[in-house]
């Protein structure tokens, strides 16, 4: 691998070097107010970019997953039942850790390249009138498939149901790249991480949680210890954790806020749309397809590219990174092999994503699929082009 070339994997991303350098930062002693000067105002923008005016904000030293942890036992208790769509690896994978923590889960099998089905969640919670369904789990953007579900439509649809579940929702690779609105969606748990859409190297697990999640917190019985939230806020008052915290990370944090927020979160938005639209001209000409069923559904952080049948996409993957250096993400689950995914999220650009598309087309052609070499990067050269370019100056602003 080359640290040279930009990454095209949906996490971690490609880290800017201002960020770089906020990271690298001596020791201070994390119980002076030097430290609760770079805590609190990270976790008011935490709040900004979860468009949140309400939720209380908690940083775990952790990843997403850690976060899924500290989501589910801070507000549930052994034998609760939540409701979940199984629609790619990561819904999957906190389905999973749902229950290994002992709790009962409703799993609606949905086809992957699909999103959440907010018609079957609205079924199904129309059923429950006893309404022991504590809680749904939904994974906005399925990083697995590169699709994007709508988070307002499952609200719609609770509350159609007059439903009182809680709504979990893992933002961890749409979170600060695509619109996210906490307050807007009722959503009461988002959680995400630092190596996503925060361009920071891995290691925060970041929660908003709602004044009715937290609400729960106080009768839930799941065990936890370093996940509780009760001692987060308790020591949050007074401008520390109740442990040693990811300091640089956290210092880091607030730098990437700034960046997100000079660069203009609209902004932010519509750069990863641009590009990932681009990156969608470019498997038009390969005449490729998504694994994401119709557009409505297209994930602006990472396209999972299918390809021709009977053909290993890892081996895609693996060349890529050999003769290369560049990496792209494999398939995982049920579509390995069957696709390889382009990762475009966080510090990006137009600039970037065409030396993604040009490798992933030197490869293709290596491997002797029937790509014509230029036709991909000519499709998103000429999209990029002709729009608007006020975003990359905006952009370059910010990381100036
Ligand atoms: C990356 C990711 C996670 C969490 O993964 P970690 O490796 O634990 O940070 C969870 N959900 C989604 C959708 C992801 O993309």
């Amino acid at each position: 691998m080359s640290t040279q070339n930009p990454i095209f994997i949906p996490g971690p991303t490609n880290i800017p070097e201002q960020l770089r350098r906020a990271v690298d930062y001596p020791s201070i002693d994390h119980r002076s107010p030097a430290f609760a000067e770079m805590y609190e105002p990270a976790l008011e923008g935490v709040g900004r970019i979860l468009k949140s005016k309400e939720a209380e904000i908690i940083l775990f030293p952790a990843t997403g997953t850690g976060a899924w942890e500290a989501a589910i036992t801070n507000t549930l208790s052994p034998g609760d039942k939540v409701l979940a769509a199984r629609y790619g690896m990561f819904s999957h994978r906190w389905i999973d850790l749902c229950q290994r923590h002992g709790l009962d889960v409703q799993v609606i099998e949905t086809p992957w390249g699909e999103g959440a089905p907010a018609e079957e969640f609205e079924r199904v919670l129309m059923a429950d009138t006893g309404h022991s369904i504590k809680a749904l789990l939904v994974c906005h953007n399925e990083t697995a498939t590169g699709v994007r579900s709508d988070i307002a439509a499952v609200r719609r649809a609770i509350d159609r149901a007059e439903h009182p579940a809680l709504l979990f929702v893992d933002g961890v690779s749409s979170i600060a790249s695509m619109d996210f609105g906490m307050d807007d969606w009722g959503v009461d748990i988002a959680v995400t991480g630092s190596q996503k859409g925060f361009m920071l190297p891995p290691g925060l697990a970041i929660l908003g949680i709602s004044p009715k999640a937290l609400e729960a917190v106080a009768t839930a019985k799941c065990a936890r210890c370093f996940f509780d939230v009760r001692d987060m806020i308790k020591t949050k008052a007074a401008g520390g954790f109740p442990y040693t915290p990811p300091v640089n990370l956290i210092r880091g944090l607030n730098v990437s806020i700034t960046m997100l927020e000079e660069e203009g979160l609209t902004d932010v938005f519509s750069r990863h749309y641009r590009i990932a639209e681009g990156v969608r001209k470019a498997v038009e000409a390969w005449n490729l397809r998504l694994c994401a069923k119709e557009p409505a559904l297209y994930s602006d952080t990472v396209s999972a590219v299918l390809v021709p049948e009977g053909f290993d996409a890892t081996r895609i993957v693996t060349h890529a990174a050999e003769k290369y250096g560049v990496a792209f993400g494999v398939g995982l689950g049920e579509v390995a092999g069957k696709l390889f995914r382009i990762g475009h999220l966080g510090s990006m650009t137009d600039v970037m994503a065409l030396s993604g598309i040009a490798t992933a087309e030197m490869v293709m052609a290596d491997l002797g699929l029937p790509v014509t070499l230029g036709s991909g990067v000519a499709a998103a050269q000429e999209y990029y082009r002709v729009t608007n370019d006020e975003q990359n100056v905006a952009m370059r602003r910010a990381a100036a």
